[in-house]
């Protein structure tokens, strides 16, 4: 009599959440010959997704986390400025107060050297991983490998984050100085009060996170993944092995499911055993479009002064940034992405200053935020076939390349190429 074999490894995953991170690991999880499905209640590449409005920073130095020693100092004074980067609703803050402890306890500078060397491991090679994947999909145009600069006014306001960047120079990152001329040359419509910059030359960007996107889709569906559009609610698990992902509409028979849900995957964790410190980070990003003969970012730049990020998208000048904490539900602020706007006529002196409302469109994201700035990425408490892979913050763009490769390992029951203990859902 012939033995049913033993199933070793997941032959079909539901994979919660077409964001990058759940694209990349739909894509890894097709070459480990693995069958695919792709749920969201949205279409990929849409706007609701945080990865289509981000500021397609594929940088592989950005491995800091937001949270600098003696931040919480700081904390006050932002949240008095009304065009400050950080805000607040205020009805929000008592379901905010733990997440923000922890954030505000993760800034100690041992904390953040840990940090960075766990992160460096999953973004050192952002740009080249994105542009195999583009190219494998078609888009490889869409990654830019030219590098980023970091402005400041002066080289005093740069020492003035020399404690992050001393954490880089540690890590082996290389940057190069650019002071007065030298970046005038670089970037002719830079408002030159801004004097002395960084340029990181490893780091890359992606021209349009939304169409990069969408090709990452359609190179998914024609390698033979299903897209079933819906809401995941649960998991139905029976002796620790997992029999379907619950949704609205009734469930769907799996062997295996990804949770990468972004911001939104908390609730889902929680169903898979895990209680994870997680909140979405909104952001705000405003585009400027038919302005390139005016004024145009020649490379991706972060001002550290605004905590923004200009890149000049195919579709416009981007300028993102802004963080925001408020319920899901919450309407967007939109004077948030109007002082994004404002922040691109100071960069940018050779705008008009009286910018038609139809030139420019304005975006709220929201980051899937950790408290201690890193994601989670590992098997879950209640089945070991349900994978966590969400929570990259301001970085998930980045990391998404390496985070879907190592979910396409561990579904295939193969160590993961890092050690993921830093990562661990169950840390909190
Ligand atoms: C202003 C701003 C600028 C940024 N700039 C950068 C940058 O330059 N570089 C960088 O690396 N990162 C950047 N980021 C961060 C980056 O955009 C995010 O970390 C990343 O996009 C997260 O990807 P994700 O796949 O985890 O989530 P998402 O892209 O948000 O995708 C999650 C998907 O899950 C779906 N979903 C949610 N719940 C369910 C459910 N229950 N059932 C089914 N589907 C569900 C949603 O519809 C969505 O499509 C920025 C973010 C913002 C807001």
């Amino acid at each position: 009599m012939s033995s049913t074999p033993e199933i070793t490894f997941p032959r079909h995953v539901v994979i919660i959440g077409a964001g990058a991170v759940g694209l990349m690991s739909a894509i890894h999880a097709l070459d480990q010959g693995l069958q695919v499905t792709l749920l969201d209640f949205n279409e990929p590449g849409s706007e609701e997704a945080s990865s289509y409005g981000n500021a397609g920073w594929l940088s592989s130095h950005s491995v800091i986390p937001p949270v600098e020693p003696g931040m919480w100092k700081k904390v006050p004074g932002y949240l008095m400025d009304p065009i400050g980067p950080l805000s607040i609703r205020w009805r929000y803050l008592p379901r905010l107060a733990p997440w923000l402890l922890r954030n505000l306890a993760s800034a100690r500078r041992e904390r953040i050297r840990s940090t960075a060397r766990a992160l460096r491991t999953l973004v050192v090679d952002a740009r080249t991983l994105h542009h195999e994947i583009a190219s494998r999909a078609g888009v490889g145009h869409l990654i830019d490998t030219s590098g980023v600069l970091h402005v400041y006014r002066s080289r005093q306001q740069f020492e003035g984050d020399a404690f992050g960047w001393g954490v880089r120079r540690e890590l082996g990152i290389q940057w190069t100085e650019l002071e007065g001329e030298a970046l005038r040359q670089r970037e002719p419509d830079l408002d030159p009060a801004f004097g002395f910059a960084v340029q990181v030359d490893e780091a890359g960007h992606c021209k349009n996170p939304g169409a990069y996107m969408q090709a990452l889709q359609v190179y998914a569906l024609a390698r033979g993944a299903h897209c079933i559009k819906g809401a995941a609610t649960g998991f139905r698990v029976e002796q620790g092995r997992l029999k379907a992902v619950v949704t609205a509409q009734g469930e769907i028979a799996c062997d295996a499911a990804v949770i990468s849900a972004g911001a939104r995957s908390k609730v889902l964790a929680a169903q898979a055993g895990d209680h994870v410190q997680l909140e979405s980070e909104r952001g705000y990003h405003a585009v400027i479009s038919g302005h390139a003969q005016e004024a145009r970012a020649r490379t991706p730049m972060m001002v550290s002064e605004f905590k923004v990020i200009a890149t000049q998208m195919e579709t416009g000048l981007r300028i993102a940034g802004q963080v925001e904490f408020a319920s899901f539900e919450a309407a967007p602020d939109w004077r948030r992405g109007e002082i994004m706007r404002d922040i691109a006529l100071k960069l940018f002196p050779g705008l008009p200053r009286e910018l038609p409302s139809s030139d420019v469109r304005f975006w709220l994201g929201r980051r899937p935020s950790t408290p201690d700035g890193m994601p989670c990425i590992g098997a879950a408490t209640a089945s070991s076939d349900i994978i966590h892979a969400y929570g990259h913050g301001h970085i998930g763009l980045g990391c998404s390349a390496r985070t879907g490769r190592i979910v396409g390992q561990l579904l295939a029951g193969q160590a993961p190429e890092i050690d993921l203990a830093p990562f661990s859902p169950q840390r909190f």
